[in-house]
């Protein structure tokens, strides 16, 4: 078993029941376990600032999905609540993004790298995360999503 770090953010309809819903997929699939559930997060949006605030959540999972395997449900679960891919970082009903994957370090650009290369800039991903994880450590920089998200908040490297 593969322990797994998604994040996830909604920012259309109903955010938290698109949480949920998504949440509900992830652990309907035989081979995904929900273990934790982080608390939901309201946060102003990023990149693209001309849209909604975002609701965003972390779940830590136990599967025997590749990572491969695993992004394909994960786009699955968009699809099947209606997300229509158009501006990049603009609204949707849900975004799910793998952040870690055991302490795998992988480079299949465009398809999927992890540890997701955005994370560690982003508050709405690591305090979220540090909630339900606060220990683990971040393969590429080798610190845990705590000292991450101080060192964030204190604006240092
Ligand atoms: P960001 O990646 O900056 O959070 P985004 O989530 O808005 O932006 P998307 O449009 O959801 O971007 O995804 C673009 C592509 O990113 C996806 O089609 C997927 O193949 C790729 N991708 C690469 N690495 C990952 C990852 N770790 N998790 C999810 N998708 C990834
Ligand atoms: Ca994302
Ligand atoms: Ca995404």
């Amino acid at each position: 078993m593969a322990l797994v770090y998604l994040g996830l953010g909604s920012n259309m309809g109903d955010r938290e029941k698109n949480l949920k819903e998504a949440i509900k997929a992830l652990d309907s699939h035989e081979h995904i376990l929900v273990e934790k559930v982080s608390s939901l997060y309201e946060t102003d949006p990023v990149g693209y600032t001309d849209q909604d605030k975002f609701l965003n959540a972390a779940v830590f999972c136990k599967t025997l999905l590749t990572p491969n395997q695993l992004l394909d449900y994960l786009q699955k679960i968009e699809e099947d609540l209606k997300r229509v891919r158009t501006i990049r970082w603009g609204p949707r009903p849900i975004d799910l993004d793998i952040l870690l994957y055991d302490d795998l370090q992988l480079n299949d650009e465009p398809r999927l790298i992890i540890p997701h290369p955005r994370m560690t800039e982003r508050e709405f991903v690591l305090l979220p995360l540090a909630e339900i994880v606060p220990e683990v450590i971040h393969p590429t920089t080798g610190k845990s999503i705590e000292k991450l998200l101080k060192e964030l908040r204190e604006g240092r490297p």
